[in-house]
């Protein structure tokens, strides 16, 4: 029977009024197995509603009571992982262990929150003029929207809903219509972790759930992850509609490979970085810069372990790479692959036909290398999303920086050397928001932030760290005077007011 995905409003699952849903397929068997609720421009205001109504209470909730939900809901995700895990699984594809990872990294900023007494400390001068204090303090905004993408379910909401309702704010969260139960599994836990009703809500659906939260007037702010064109379109608005905005979208992440590096382990991470997760992360390494006369040798050693990837069905514990999200998706993976010979690259491996015997509707796709790829391909050009792995060759590391500095894209990047100095100058030279030293997927820990730059971000906070308590709050200043005795009586002066 196909499994119905409903809303979570108020502290409870709420049925979608308007009849409209979306199929929801397991990608190992290509079979729809769930149909999500696509939410109408009311329900929306009513998670709104909700989240309003709830933040006249949690905004002034004291910090142990915000934490000790925190530190509940952390127990409860801790021992839900393997159920978390399997719900990812079976929506998204991705193998079991790599799902594990990804819970165990959204638990990280779950921690990050249960601490949030600690960041939300404020800051006092005392008698910066004569009886006068300032003290500087961070208040919730109110209600807070996240929109999240379909690769990380269980993360990429986790980057933003634990700092944001630990800050006191109330939240309404938008996923990914391609893999929903996670979200609700989430709002489960959080309930059962005692959270009061309408702090976290989740409302299903597509564009006209996302644009209704982009307009309503009391969201007072969206946390965006996704593709380049939505974050930007997502930054437009909601800045047009004065809301503040975070939007981070999507990535060509380059690993620039010197010539004294330790071609084995650079050839290890490339493999593991490329196709984890069948290339569906926005720091998967979709590019190999070798540099000087090692090519022939690193492209080698790429193949030799590529070829051993074992790809099957998420669920079987003997797979190391699970299939592609949708069917569409996998057809224009392949494209890139079935089109770069003529685009001047050397295809190495042609994953592009890859079935798997018994399971051919699922959403399979072999792994691929493409060699000396020309920087005017498409395939280096846009964001393959899939377990395509480029080769470019340059000659020096000062023609590998300027390749990866022309990229449109500056998220995450790495560099695998043996030599500290050159590394020290790529670490200030490349622009991008998260490096690597001969670490290729460079996510940043949960007390440090995670952002891109140039199209891989649009907005001034990256997100999660210190640069989410400061998103999800805003300053106030408090100059305070205590006037004594002493001071004499007050007297009117019209100048502007001066410390002494
Ligand atoms: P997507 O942009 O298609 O969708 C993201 C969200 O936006 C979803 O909730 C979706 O329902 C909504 N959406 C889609 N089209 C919309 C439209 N026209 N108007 C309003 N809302 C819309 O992204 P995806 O395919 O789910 O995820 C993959 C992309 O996300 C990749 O590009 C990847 O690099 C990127 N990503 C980036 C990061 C990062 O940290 N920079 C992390 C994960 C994923």
């Amino acid at each position: 029977m196909t499994k119905i995905v409903n809303h979570w409003i108020g502290g409870k699952s709420v049925e979608g009024a308007s009849g409209t849903y979306g199929p929801v397929t397991d990608p190992a068997t290509g079979a729809v197995t769930t149909n999500v609720a696509f939410a109408t421009v009311d329900e929306v205001d009513a998670a709104v509603a909700a989240a309003k109504d709830a933040y006249a209470t949690w905004g002034k909730a004291s910090l142990a009571k915000r934490s000790t939900i925190l530190f509940k809901f952390r127990a409860l995700l801790d021992a839900n992982r393997d159920a978390i895990a399997e719900l990812i699984t079976a929506e998204h594809g991705k193998v079991h262990s790599d799902a594990l990872g990804e819970v165990a990294r959204g638990l990280e900023i779950v921690e990050l929150a249960c601490g949030i007494t600690v960041q939300l400390k404020g800051e006092l001068s005392t008698e910066v003029a004569s009886r006068v204090d300032v003290s500087s303090i961070r208040q919730p905004l109110g209600v807070v929207a996240g929109i999240t993408p379909f690769n990380f379910p269980a993360m990429v909401p986790m980057w933003m809903f634990p700092i944001a309702i630990a800050c006191g704010n109330t939240f309404v969260l938008k996923p990914s219509e391609k893999d929903p139960s996670t979200a609700i599994k989430l709002a489960e836990l959080l309930a059962e972790a005692g959270l009061p009703d309408g702090v976290f809500n989740v409302v299903n659906g597509d564009k006209v759930a996302v644009d209704r939260l982009l307009e309503h007037p009391d969201v007072k702010a969206i946390s965006f992850v996704g593709s380049t064109p939505i974050a930007r379109y997502i930054h437009t608005t909601a800045s047009a509609n004065g809301k503040r905005v975070q939007a981070l979208g999507g990535a060509k992440n380059h690993m620039l490979v010197l010539p004294d590096a330790d071609l084995d382990a650079a050839a290890d991470a490339a493999v593991s970085a490329a196709y984890g997760s069948a290339g569906e992360r926005c720091m998967a390494i979709s590019a190999v810069v070798a540099v000087g006369a090692i090519g022939d040798e690193l492209v080698d050693k790429i193949r030799e372990r590529a070829e051993k990837i074992k790809i099957g069905p998420g669920n079987d514990p003997t797979s190391e790479m699970g299939p592609l999200i949708t069917k569409a998706h996998r057809d224009k993976v392949a494209s890139y692959v079935t089109g770069a010979a003529a685009e001047g690259a050397e295809v190495v491996l042609d994953g592009s036909a890859y079935r798997v015997d018994g399971l051919e509707d699922g959403h399979w796709i072999g792994i691929s290398l493409l060699d000396k790829v020309p920087t005017t391909a498409k395939a280096y050009q846009d964001e393959i999303f899939g377990p395509v792995l480029t080769v470019l060759r340059v000659d020096t590391y000062e023609e590998g920086l300027a390749l990866i500095n022309a990229s449109p894209f500056g998220n995450g990047t790495a560099i695998f050397t043996r030599d500290g100095g050159a590394a020290r100058r790529f670490q200030l030279e490349v622009e991008a928001g998260m490096v690597g030293v001969n670490v290729p997927i460079p996510v940043p820990v949960g007390y440090h932030s995670f952002g891109g730059w140039k199209d891989s971000l649009f907005g001034d906070h990256h997100i999660y760290g210190n640069d989410g308590t400061h998103f999800y709050t805003r300053g106030k200043v408090v100059t305070t005077r205590w006037p004594d005795p002493a001071d004499g009586p007050s007297g009117v002066d019209l100048g502007f007011p001066r410390n002494h």
